[in-house]
């Protein structure tokens, strides 16, 4: 394939390319702006949107965006101290390793670009890339640009040439994302508390954490074959999971207004970008890897990521090289993590292992630390 650069017409600039301003994409321009480079950003999107996610930021997140120089208390946030495990009636509860933050995502992404605007970036919004390599990037309306590097933070969302294959049973049974905004109210926020919690279901869980404002995303995880069993409709899903768990329908019911569900299919989950490839762009958050989401450590790895990288290509590193060492960095948490994806989704080992946890609070702490990349 033609280096991007290399079209003819292509518009040379001296500028490091971003692709994407979600978190990973505003944290490298952060953090190439600090560094004395002019980054551009290209974004699709016109607004800032609320992007589909938890919300849940772990101590190791907000320690990574302190280097950042975005303090926790300039995000505002609402504190979590606790994380609360729900399964088939049983219920476990353990302090996490240090505070986290549960924030919306319009309020993180709003932040991140503000401050990298600040520190000297530019942004054009509107313009969809097409196609990226580690040259340049081609625009949807046709235009290439070339610079001396680029930085692929597309997020969730694929680019042609860039596959991200989800490995073992995501890739078995696919996953699909959904998020169901709740309304604040008093009795919600009695329950949930300082808490993040998560309620386990045979193949999916639900998640839940309180935002700045009080409201709370119900984020859910669900495989396909489980979503086709409630007739592939998420709000039947959802109403069967109520009848499940009597907690999960106290806070749904708590809540002041119910959203819209909206979705995303085929999280890769478990996917890490191997690397060592001369002619990729620098993968950076969702695109170096996918978590699994009930770890709450996708938004660490996309400001870690993106601050490793930064730093990398100014000092010399190769693209390739980097992702290869970042891959293996997260080798240890990815295995963690899939393995409680795995025991979470299961209600045999469920029914085992949450009143373990709910007698044994250490082991819970100690799952929360080895499933961390950021800080
Ligand atoms: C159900 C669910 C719940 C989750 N909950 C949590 C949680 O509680 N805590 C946590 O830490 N993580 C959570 N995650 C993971 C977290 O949301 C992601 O890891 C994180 O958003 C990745 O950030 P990013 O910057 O890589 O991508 P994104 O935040 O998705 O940003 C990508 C940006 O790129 C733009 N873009 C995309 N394509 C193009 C293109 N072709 N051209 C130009 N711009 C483009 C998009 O518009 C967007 O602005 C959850 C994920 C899911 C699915």
């Amino acid at each position: 394939m033609v280096p991007l650069a290399a079209v003819r017409g292509a518009l040379p600039m001296n500028r490091p390319l971003i692709i994407g301003a979600g978190i990973a994409g505003s944290a490298a321009a952060i953090a190439l702006a600090k560094a004395g480079e002019r980054p551009l950003i290209l974004e699709r999107s016109r607004e800032t949107g609320d992007a589909l996610c938890g919300g849940f930021l772990s101590w190791a997140t907000l320690k990574a965006l302190n280097q950042l120089g975005v303090s926790p208390e300039t995000l505002g946030g609402h504190a979590v101290g606790k994380v609360r495990i729900h399964a088939g009636g049983r219920i476990a509860e353990a302090r996490v390793p240090a505070p986290g933050m549960g924030l919306s995502r319009h309020r993180l992404d709003t932040v991140l670009l503000d401050q990298a605007i600040q520190s000297g970036a530019a942004i054009e919004r509107g313009v969809a890339v097409r196609s990226a390599d580690a040259t340049g990037a081609e625009t949807g309306d046709g235009a290439t640009l070339a610079a001396p590097a680029l930085f692929l933070a597309a997020g969730k969302h694929g680019l042609r040439g860039h596959p991200r294959p989800a490995p073992g049973s995501a890739a078995r049974d696919p996953v699909a994302g959904l998020r169901q905004r709740l309304g604040a109210g008093p009795a919600l926020a009695a329950m949930t508390g300082d808490a993040v919690e998560l309620f386990l279901f045979d193949r999916g869980y639900a998640g839940l954490v309180l935002q700045e404002d009080g409201t709370a995303n119900l984020c859910l995880a669900v495989h396909k074959s489980r979503l086709a069993e409630a007739g592939g409709q998420p709000e039947r899903l959802l109403e069967q999971w109520r009848g499940q768990s009597a907690a999960l329908a106290a806070r749904h019911d708590a809540a002041k207004s119910l959203g819209a569900i909206d979705a995303i299919g085929a999280v890769p989950y478990g996917f890490v970008a191997p690397g060592s490839n001369p002619d990729a762009p620098w993968k950076l958050g969702d695109q170096a890897a996918c978590i699994p989401s009930l770890a709450g450590e996708g938004m660490g790895i996309a400001v870690t990521s993106a601050i490793s990288a930064a730093t990398s290509w100014q000092n010399g590193e190769a693209a390739g090289h980097w992702q290869a060492g970042f891959a293996r960095r997260l080798a240890m948490p990815m295995a963690a993590a899939r393995t409680i994806w795995w025991a979470g989704e299961s209600p045999r080992i469920t029914a085992l292992a949450v009143p373990l946890l709910g007698s044994m609070p250490a082991i819970t702490r100690g799952i929360a630390a080895m499933t961390r990349v950021a800080g």
